[in-house]
């Protein structure tokens, strides 16, 4: 099959999937507790897509130029049997680069079956290293010894661990020389994130992002970075490296750096709805598709018909765009 392009040339190259839209913490900036309490309905389990579904999908866009698959959520370590789907998803090339994102709390006891399964790395959500300030930002008081065995524990069974943190000004930004200092001493690459306008549920004020720029310089002042060019087309992170070479550091600028002209990324959400960008308000059913007996050159052809009308770049045109409607909620389409 023909590699897809769409509207700006941009090929399809990954997939996110989100395995499920429940999740065991209630981050501020993501799934606020205020907002997704006791009383939210989540996905049933008749609506989420199976394994066998996810795989179906997944080796097609494989097929139409589809490289790297992330399972994310949601929290995907909830998804049950999880390592079932990693090694279905391994079965479809040796050269997919399978990774996951996680809040790392269950990796403990994942993290072998997850290794043995195929998956082939993984990134690790954390916010912070004071014991306050992370029980804070994960709304529920979890404690961050808890993610940081879920970190040894990837390393312990040779998944290499990416670490990620959202930054919020206010909230977590006294803890970025801390994690810098870390991840240095872990040898853990480190990449953190803007705080970025996705989905509604967060009341996401610009006040609160603390930009690439601003990180970029709170670092160097303590620990000298030179820039490093970008390993891939369509990476996410701007890279930099310890002056002394003692490892990386990235920073994700979707806001005041956006880099919607590389962007390759689609996502699945956990009910099978397809988003071809992360603050879409809507998405494409392919579970009505699926579960309507379409057969494989239907759904390629569903995919192609989706990418190319793809002309998505809402972070370059931030503030200048009606809004489309509701955006969906991160927690829902995948991380
Ligand atoms: N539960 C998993 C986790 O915690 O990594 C996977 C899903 S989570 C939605 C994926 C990533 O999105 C996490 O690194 C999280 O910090 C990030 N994220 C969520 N909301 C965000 C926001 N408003 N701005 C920036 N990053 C956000």
């Amino acid at each position: 099959m023909p590699i897809l392009t769409d509207r700006l040339n941009r090929p399809l190259r990954d997939l996110r999937i989100s395995v499920t839209d429940r999740c065991n913490f209630r981050c501020g900036y993501c799934m606020p507790s205020d907002q997704f309490g006791a009383d939210h309905v989540f996905l049933a389990n008749d609506q989420l897509l199976s394994f066998e579904e996810i795989h179906r999908l997944s080796s097609l866009t494989a097929q139409l130029g589809v490289t790297k698959i992330r399972l994310t959520g949601g929290e995907p370590l909830l998804r049950r049997g999880i390592e079932d789907l990693v090694g279905l998803l391994a079965s479809i090339s040796g050269n997919l680069d399978l990774a996951m994102t996680t809040n790392g709390v269950l990796l403990p006891h994942h993290a072998e079956g997850l290794a043995l399964a195929g998956l082939k790395r993984v990134t690790v959500s954390l916010d912070a290293l004071d014991r306050e300030i992370f029980g804070r930002m994960n709304g529920t008081g979890a404690d961050v010894s808890r993610v940081l065995a879920g970190i040894s524990a990837g390393q312990v069974f040779g998944l290499p661990v990416k670490v990620n943190a959202v930054v919020r000004r206010g909230w977590n930004d006294g803890e970025i020389l801390p994690l810098v200092r870390w991840a240095r001493e872990t040898g853990v690459t480190l990449r953190f994130i803007e705080y970025m306008d996705v989905g509604e549920t967060n009341r996401w004020q610009l006040s609160e992002v603390v930009s690439a720029s601003e990180i970029l310089d709170r670092v160097n002042a303590e620990f000298p970075l030179t820039t490093l060019p970008p390993t891939t087309t369509g990476e996410t992170a701007l890279r930099f490296q310890h002056a002394d070479g003692s490892g990386e550091i990235g920073i994700i600028a979707s806001v005041t750096k956006p880099f919607c002209g590389d962007c390759s990324r689609l996502r699945l959400s956990a009910e099978g709805k397809l988003f071809t960008c992360l603050f879409a308000a809507t998405g494409h059913d392919l579970r009505a598709l699926l579960r309507g007996g379409a057969d494989d050159a239907t759904v390629a052809a569903a995919f192609g018909a989706i990418w190319s009308d793809r002309g998505d770049r809402y972070s370059e045109l931030r503030g200048q765009l009606v809004p489309p409607g509701q955006k969906a909620e991160m927690s829902y389409l995948g991380g």
